[in-house]
């Protein structure tokens, strides 16, 4: 989401004759983008507003200026406290209101002082967006933002918002112009991605149909989405539309019942069962991915132990695992019996041994196996490209470049550490 808002700013700001610059030294403007949801991506804000304040005091000292900003989740929750410990920030911006940047950025080239805007404006910034530009054959598409759903670990509904869904025809004409300048995979963006609704009857499973239908379109994927909200046309789309990848990251967090109630996720680890093998008779080569937070407050050995059984029961092919963070604000900061530290990373290190083993093991699977891959870049070496598997997995293969941009059918060769190498089926 992050990435795709960073990519938006430089959109907003093209029109003031803004442009991408390679590193700090050579900006007029830095934005630092940034990220609340675990204390470590906060803390990093202060430590990297300190180095660019030395870049700051030079270029002042040379007679020019370089302007800072903070945006983002960070910004929206500290947006005071950013300015009381770092008072040579320029502007502070939450993650709803960058369309309103190129008056930020006027209103501080004329005022001493510093700019924050950190509303929930009631208009959506989606409106005031311009078009967006282009790199490349793969694009991610926002379609829905905020969250209502409040786990009790997750700054989310308080740094993004209530939950919002763009109208599907705004999401559609934007799929078709990306579409018409060359994107052939479109990445569906919410934080709840499956709760978005659109107007009227719409749904994600609608849109997801609806989007195959744009001339162009050849790939679909759609990130991040809630067990709950996984519903029956959803698993069913997942049947029925070939473009659509299989491959579905889907958090669980926990794979124990007692810490899943106490995140208040609103689901079982029966449930989520069900729905993992829902899906795969949906569509027979999906496979999944998942997040999972080690250490929730009371989690004990045993709750850890579900968590392991169920990575294995489920066979997820990757996850994103992470050491509970405890954020001022949530309603588990306040839990008691927070795990230590060193448990904490005794539970990750295991956890990401065994799905790291899982991940290896898919890969190898993957050997022999024919894929549509999507030829998205050139390799390091004259005469190769690379692209991406429908699981995400990097692939190198001997290729013309005029194939570049082209999804092609590979076979599967051998598997690298990182990557998977394949010829042409
Ligand atoms: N809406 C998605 C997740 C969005 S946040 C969902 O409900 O699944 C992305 C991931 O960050 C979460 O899946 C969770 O694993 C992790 N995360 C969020 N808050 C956290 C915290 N306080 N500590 C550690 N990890 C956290
Ligand atoms: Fe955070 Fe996701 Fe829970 Fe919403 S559903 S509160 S974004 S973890």
């Amino acid at each position: 989401m992050n990435v795709y808002d960073s990519a938006r700013m430089a959109d907003v700001l093209a029109p003031l004759g803004y442009g991408p610059a390679d590193s700090a030294e050579d900006a007029d403007m830095v934005i630092l983008n940034t990220c609340h949801i675990r204390e470590k991506a906060a803390e990093k804000v202060f430590s990297e507003l300190g180095r660019l304040r030395k870049i700051q005091r030079a270029r002042a000292e040379a007679g020019g200026r370089l302007v800072l900003a903070v945006a983002g989740c960070v910004a929206q929750a500290e947006g005071e406290e950013i300015l009381r410990r770092a008072p040579f920030v320029d502007i502070v911006l939450g993650p709803q209101t960058y369309h309103r940047l190129p008056e930020m950025v006027a209103q501080a080239a004329r005022a001493g002082g510093a700019v924050l805007d950190t509303e929930f404006p009631p208009e959506p910034k989606f409106d005031f967006l311009p078009e967006p530009r282009v790199e490349g054959t793969s694009a991610f598409l926002s379609v829905q933002e905020g969250c209502d759903k409040f786990c009790t670990f997750c700054v989310v509904p308080y740094t993004r918002g209530a939950e919002y869904s763009r109208p599907a025809a705004a999401v559609l004409a934007e799929a078709r112009r990306l579409a018409e300048q060359g994107v052939r995979e479109i990445t569906l963006l919410g934080q709840n991605v499956n709760g978005w609704h659109g107007d009227e009857d719409w749904s994600l499973g609608r849109l997801i149909r609806a989007l195959a239908e744009v001339e162009g379109v050849e790939r679909i994927r759609y990130t991040t989405s809630h067990p709950r909200d996984m519903g029956d046309e959803l698993i069913a789309v997942h049947a029925e539309v070939e473009k659509l990848m299989p491959f579905l990251h889907l958090p669980v967090q926990s794979g124990s019942d007692r810490i899943l109630a106490a995140m208040n996720r609103g689901h079982d680890r029966a449930a989520y069962l069900r729905l993992a093998e829902r899906l795969k008779r949906a569509r027979p080569d999906l496979a999944l991915s998942s997040d999972f937070i080690v250490g929730f407050p009371g989690e004990t050995e045993a709750d850890f132990a579900d968590s392991m059984a169920l990575v294995r029961e489920v066979g997820f092919v990757q996850t994103y695992s992470f050491k509970y963070s405890s954020r001022p604000g949530t309603p588990a900061a306040l839990m008691p019996d927070q795990v230590p530290e060193p448990e904490k990373e005794r539970r990750l290190a295991e956890l990401q041994g065994l799905l790291l083993e899982q991940t290896i093991a898919f890969n190898q699977s993957c050997v022999g196996r024919e894929m549509r891959v999507l030829l998205d870049r050139p390799g390091r070496h004259a005469g190769q490209l690379v692209g991406r598997s429908p699981y995400m997995q990097p692939i190198h293969v001997k290729a013309a470049a005029h194939l570049q941009g082209q999804v092609v059918n590979l076979r599967i060769t051998s598997v690298h550490p990182n990557s998977l190498e394949a010829v042409p089926a």
